[in-house]
């Protein structure tokens, strides 16, 4: 059996970034991981660039039951700070749209940087070692793995949730948390592409790669300004995946497809200056033209030109446009959610140690906790500052 101060159950984001911080403490540490290599989501993130953080990073990017427990972490360890260290490092990356930075190169730089971090701070990470089960002793925990058996006066959980069980998501988070008698909220997949019922996918089966910038809402009101994508499965893009976090089985959504242009003014201003143009010829200057085809056959759009068009079709129109409601039948699940929403209730953590209440040096850090962030950079950052948090004190 081997003895450590520290075992850290999960070599993703979360983890690595607290073991380093661990060992820095002078902490002897060994994280564990069942995969062949170390960072594996973060490695096919953002198209395997890494969105690793995001410069607007604030406690309302997060769901989370109780929406004050992120505030600490994200305060303690800053987007800025996940900056500073990247910089020290000399990472190449840039800024995309709402804040986003991604790396030039490579997601493996992030993961590469992780690395010498806790390579600096006297980690031992030991892969291929996939966690059978855990124990308590009397003075602290017993790690049983495929290979052998750590003792360890700390454990720290960094499993991550049920995503992408193709790159070992397991469960082993939620059954330690529920060992201990810490409570697990129901899981969802998350940040996930909605799959259609089969009439609305055999409609629109034909848009397949079509990206259309909307203002997509969900039934609790919130909403999202970026791009949909029609996939030959349903609907996907970063709107749709936004959502997807704050829609429930059975929900519609909304889509403004039109975000920028009101299409009443639109259609008025039509009637002056293309009277005799055909409604569906000129929707399709302003939309996607095998979009307004279907609408036309499905009757949604008139057969006329713009000047037959009466002051409540017109009406109806622009609601239909600007309101364009549609119910997934569901999502494409974990196979390819982004993240898990749910997971441990962070009423039983501290959210300045994230230790267990119940179980003295017993801590749960990243997915497998009930935080799930936006789409754009906000995932890992909230990694980076729970891992600081509890490498401080486990
Ligand atoms: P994970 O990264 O899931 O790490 C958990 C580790 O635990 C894994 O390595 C796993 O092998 C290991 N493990 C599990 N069970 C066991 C066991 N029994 N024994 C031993 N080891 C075990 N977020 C962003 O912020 N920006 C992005 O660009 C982004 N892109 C993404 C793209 C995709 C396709 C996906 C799936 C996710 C993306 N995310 C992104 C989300 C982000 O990857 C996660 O939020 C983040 O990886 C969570 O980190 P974690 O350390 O909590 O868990």
């Amino acid at each position: 059996m081997t003895q450590v101060d520290v075992i850290v159950i999960g070599a993703g984001a979360a983890g690595l970034m607290c073991a380093a911080q661990a060992g820095y403490r002078g902490r002897s540490v060994t994280v564990l991981d069942m995969g062949k290599k170390p960072g594996r989501k973060i490695l096919i993130s953002g198209g395997g660039r890494c969105n690793f953080t995001n410069e607007n990073a604030s406690p309302e990017n997060y769901l989370c039951g109780n929406p004050h427990f992120v505030k600490s972490c994200l305060s303690r360890y800053t987007q800025h700070d996940f900056i500073e260290l990247v910089d020290r490092h000399g990472l190449a990356y840039h800024h995309k749209t709402l804040g986003q930075l991604f790396c030039d190169n490579s997601a493996q730089d992030i993961v590469d940087i992780l690395l010498t971090e806790c390579e600096w701070a006297g980690v031992n990470v030991a892969l291929r070692n996939e966690v059978l089960s855990v124990e308590k002793t009397a003075t602290g925990y017993l790690v049983i793995t495929e290979q052998q058996s750590y003792s360890c006066e700390s454990l720290v959980v960094a499993a991550g949730g049920l995503t992408m069980p193709k790159l070992g998501a397991t469960p082993i988070g939620y059954k330690i948390a529920e060992q201990f008698g810490l409570k697990v909220l129901p899981t969802m997949a998350a940040l996930v592409p909605f799959t259609l019922h089969q009439h609305d996918k055999d409609r629109f089966e034909g848009l397949s790669g079509i990206s259309v910038p909307c203002i997509v809402s969900s039934e609790d009101g919130t909403s999202f300004k970026e791009n949909i994508l029609f996939t030959h499965r349903g609907l996907s893009g970063p709107a749709i995946l936004q959502i997807s976090s704050f829609w429930r089985a059975g929900q519609a959504v909304t889509i403004n497809l039109l975000p920028e242009l009101d299409l009443t003014e639109q259609l008025a201003t039509w009637r002056e200056t293309q009277a005799q143009k055909s409604l569906k010829n000129s929707l399709a200057t302003i939309l996607p033209k095998r979009f307004i085809e279907i609408l036309h056959e499905s009757k949604a759009i008139p057969d006329c030109n713009v000047n037959q068009l009466t002051h409540s079709q017109i009406d109806e129109l622009a609601n239909y446009i600007h309101n364009w409601q549609i119910k997934p039948n569901g999502t494409e699940g974990y196979r390819t959610a982004e993240v898990t929403l749910g997971g441990i209730d962070t009423d039983e953590l501290s959210s300045k140690t994230f230790e267990a209440k119940k179980a003295q040096g017993l801590y749960f850090i990243g997915e497998v906790t009930d935080v799930t962030g936006w789409l754009g950079g906000y995932n890992f950052q909230y990694a980076w500052s729970c891992g600081f948090a509890a490498g401080q004190y486990c």
